[in-house]
């Protein structure tokens, strides 16, 4: 079975960046307010992503290192409607497959269950074994919520330990990931720290806007919210929102392209078809906008079932999609002066 997860493990897990996402996910689901994510030496020397979710009881903690133990999908129609962000129950089994895993989880009590209370009184903790067995659980000391330490990413699959290239490229990775959670998610306060210093330190965003640009401005750059246009419009099933800006003249800016599908960034053709054919009629110099956009449809409507690492989604009314985005941009665009 240790065998099967590291083959699995070649789908999710490319390197420390990989690990994070995944391990953000599972703190997002968790329905956390904050989020920690402690980094060394890139990541893979350790890494610890600690959250203050609703924590996982102990006799729940082997479970969720099993293969396919996920506890997101009540029925299997439920794979038609998938709202959380992970839900294949493999992330957890994998990694630990290849590193040295700890995780550390409390139970959030529960202020309406008097019981909850209880389960809530002290932390337990699993580590992996090196043939894969599990060690405890274990008492722990640990506040409300989860956390999963993983040391010495790919120790045991030299091959893969080989592909991970510098230290600072590979948490140059690692940031880019916590950048698009954190885009995705303000009302979730954050920290990134590598070998001991602090990259992001992101308070939560209330609703209002000025909290949300802050948080833009900090990830992004600072200017970029006032540099940008807002847009919010909504068609029947579908609605559109999010910030646009011009970047500097032709200079390409990949890292400022964010589109998410029901607050999962995706990359899409067809979307950045529609973006580039909407601002092609605004700006001539400037062939890479910098935007972060958030695209809202029924779950019915759109297949984020398509890859492991779940970068791809695949839409039922594809031209409708594409025609939408491209429409409301372009009726933003005509509006604003950017
Ligand atoms: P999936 O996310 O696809 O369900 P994972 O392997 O990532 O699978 O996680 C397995 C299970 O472990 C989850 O379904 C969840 O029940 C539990 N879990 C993992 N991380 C956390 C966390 N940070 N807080 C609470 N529960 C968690
Ligand atoms: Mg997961």
């Amino acid at each position: 079975d240790h065998l099967v997860n590291q083959i699995a493990a070649g789908e999710v897990v490319e390197r420390p960046a990989s690990v994070v996402k995944e391990l953000i996910e599972n703190s997002l689901d968790a329905g956390c307010t904050r989020l920690e994510i402690d980094v060394e030496q890139g990541g893979s020397k350790r890494l610890r992503v600690r959250d203050d979710g609703r924590g996982i009881p102990p006799d729940q903690l082997a479970l969720a290192l099993a293969r396919h133990a996920t506890s997101k999908l009540a029925e299997l129609a439920d794979l038609e409607a998938v709202g959380t962000l992970g839900f294949r129950g493999e992330a957890l089994p994998s990694i630990a497959s290849v590193s040295r895993l700890t995780l550390t989880s409390r139970v959030r009590p529960d202020p309406d269950d008097a019981l909850s209370d209880r389960a809530g009184d002290s932390a337990w903790e699993v580590a992996v074994a090196l043939d894969g067995r599990l060690d405890g659980p274990r008492p722990a000391a640990h506040p409300p919520g989860t956390s999963v330490e993983v040391r010495d990413l790919f120790f045991n699959t030299p091959a893969r330990r080989k592909f991970l290239r510098t230290e600072k490229t590979e948490f140059d990775h690692v940031e880019q990931v916590v950048r698009r959670l954190a885009l995705a998610r303000p009302e979730v306060a954050l920290e990134l720290r590598h070998n001991g210093r602090v990259v992001h330190q992101l308070p939560a965003a209330d609703g209002r806007p000025e909290a949300v640009q802050a948080r833009l401005d900090l990830l992004l750059g600072a200017g970029f919210s006032e540099q940008s246009l807002d847009i919010d419009v909504s068609a029947v099933d579908l609605r559109l929102s999010g910030w646009v800006r011009r970047p500097a003249f032709s200079r390409s800016q990949p890292d400022q392209q964010f589109f998410y599908v029901n607050g999962r960034l995706i990359r899409d053709r067809l979307v950045s078809h529609a973006i580039r054919q909407a601002f092609s009629d605004f700006l001539h110099q400037a062939r890479h906008p910098a935007y972060v956009l958030f695209l809202e449809l029924p779950p019915r409507l759109v297949d984020v079932n398509v890859h492991p690492a779940k970068h791809e989604v695949r839409f039922r009314e594809s031209r409708q999609v594409h025609d939408f985005i491209q429409r409301a941009l372009q009726r933003r665009l005509s509006q604003g002066s950017l």
